[in-house]
């Protein structure tokens, strides 16, 4: 559970298990679960949409493409400084809880 809370959004991060393995993106969504992330142009999926009203709106049938949500043990945050896939430590500072590289040590929070 501890990995869960590591990943923010706007972090870059590499896909390293399933179709989309060794894809990086941006995460744009965390659910709220917080075990599973939506990450930028990874793992899309397709969907028909048929035309349907919807409380006074009409949408347009066709195809939809959406980036489904990934499990966050499938990805692994690359670190801004050293630019790899890494570990994340969690160390406390002046009482705050600062994210850092392990392999590098850079600060990942700003
Ligand atoms: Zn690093």
């Amino acid at each position: 559970m501890a990995q869960t809370l590591r990943i923010k959004r706007g972090d870059q991060v590499k896909i390293m298990s399933g179709r989309d393995k060794g894809t990086q993106g941006e995460v744009i969504r965390i659910l709220p679960t917080k075990t599973k992330i939506v990450v930028q142009g990874v793992n899309i999926r397709k969907k028909h949409q048929r035309q349907v009203q919807s409380g006074g709106r009409t949408m347009n049938p066709g195809i939809i493409q959406f980036e489904a949500p990934i499990h966050i043990s499938n990805v692994s945050l690359i670190c801004p400084k050293c630019n790899q896939p890494t570990r994340i430590g969690v160390r406390r500072v002046d009482g705050k809880a600062q994210r850092y590289c392990k392999k590098c040590d850079a600060v990942i929070d700003s």
